[in-house]
């Protein structure tokens, strides 16, 4: 068959909630891609955010294929000893004490919303709490996750939400306090915003959080998943602001392609939150997931991960600062480490197209945003291969 044939069989067969770029994505090499006529990119987007590791990693693969070979699933009823690898690994990495492994992103987010109710219907038995989430994030599809995210374009037609979510601005903790009520349980935001443009949270803004959920013993929950593993220098976005979220939620880069994601707590909280019973899975946490954890975070360790991503991001940034120079149509960059945006006076889809007709996989952040989130092991060559790429492809 074509790579046209099958994009028609596709389409023909897939529900139609993407509006896909129109190649087969056959198989990857490091930082390349590969399509089925054997055409060649360069990847920044990384299945966004995801194969941290670069694909076709020897090690990586080898790991999975073993576990294959030996034990792909069982239950949470019974102990595996890859989850038991994967959990020590995740404490040790984020300095959480509590693990509980999900399939995906937006179920990690489901975790942390039932751990905050939770927490604080153990205290006060009271079934009216309510969280504060930041305008224009984004935490996944479910309805939980949607509830949760600030864009009301992703909401309206799913309504009614689950309730008593109120939204706030991110970085802007006048508006975090006037949402506060006595029914406050927990205040959620990425560290990053990835979806919603690339947006930092301040230092500023997280300690006054931290300070607030520590005045009124409500939870701070981080949402790492897109933010986290390595992306922005340190293994988790929050561990360079000097707070310490009560739960924390990964995916994306966790399993590096294996579908996997987890949401983490304190020991206080756990002791305090969700006991047996009360939540659960089947795929979660199963030995083939945390196998690619596991091994995940042991090549982030022996491949020194996060200095190539100290090494390599300044000089991304760098180089994004100089187009920004050279183009009028760049109003900025922003975004920080190996997650980083330019936003374009106009919509960005036909310079994407553009890149990727000249083999350089790029996505947007929204419809003026261009967002570069490459595998973590890229070198300054990619960078400039990237770069000269992107260049050819900008409105004059
Ligand atoms: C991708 C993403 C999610 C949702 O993860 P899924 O695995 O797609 O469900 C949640 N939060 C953030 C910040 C994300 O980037």
């Amino acid at each position: 068959m074509t790579m046209q044939e099958y994009i028609a069989d596709a389409e023909g067969a897939l529900l139609h909630t993407y509006n896909r770029y129109q190649i087969v994505l056959e198989k990857g090499d490091g930082v390349y891609l590969y399509d089925y006529d054997g055409k060649k990119y360069l990847d920044f987007v990384a299945g966004i955010a995801v194969f941290a590791l670069g694909y076709h990693n020897e090690e990586y693969n080898e790991a999975l294929k073993g576990q294959i070979d030996k034990l792909i699933h069982t239950s949470n009823y019974y102990y595996n000893v890859p989850a038991v690898n994967a959990a020590k690994a995740l404490k040790a990495a984020s300095g959480m004490d509590r693990v509980f492994f999900t399939n995906s992103g937006a179920e990690a987010i489901e975790g942390a919303i039932k751990t905050a109710r939770k927490y604080a219907y153990l205290k006060d038995g009271s079934t009216d709490h309510e969280i504060i989430a930041m305008e224009h994030s984004f935490h996944g599809r479910t309805m939980g996750a949607l509830s949760v995210t600030g864009n009301p374009k992703y909401r309206e037609a799913f309504q009614p939400m689950i309730g008593n979510i109120r939204f706030a601005q991110m970085n802007d903790i006048e508006s975090v306090k006037s949402q506060l009520t006595d029914k406050t349980c927990a205040i959620l935001l990425e560290t990053v915003q990835g979806e919603g443009g690339l947006v930092p949270a301040t230092e500023e803004f997280l300690k006054e959080i931290r300070r607030i959920c520590d005045e009124r013993d409500i939870l701070m929950i981080l949402d790492e998943i897109q933010c986290g593993m390595g992306r922005c220098g340190t293994m988790f976005a929050w561990q360079r602001y000097g707070v310490k979220p009560d739960v924390m939620t990964s995916a994306k880069a966790l399993g590096c392609g294996v579908p996997v994601g987890a949401f983490l707590m304190t020991e206080k909280v756990g002791a305090h939150s969700l006991a047996a019973g009360d939540h659960g899975t089947t795929y979660g946490g199963n030995p083939l997931a945390c196998k690619a954890v596991e091994t995940v975070f042991d090549l982030f360790e022996k491949e020194h991960v996060l200095e190539n991503v100290g090494k390599v991001a300044p000089y991304l940034e760098e180089k994004l600062e100089e187009l920004k120079e050279k183009n009028p149509a760049i109003i900025e960059r922003r975004g920080t480490g190996l997650m980083q945006g330019l936003v374009f006076d106009r919509p960005v889809g036909d310079i994407i197209q553009a890149a990727i007709s000249k083999g350089l996989i790029l996505i947007n952040a929204g419809p003026n945003i261009i967002r570069f989130v490459p595998p973590l092991v890229i070198g300054r060559e990619h960078v400039d291969e990237m770069i000269a790429i992107l260049e050819t492809c900008l409105p004059k």
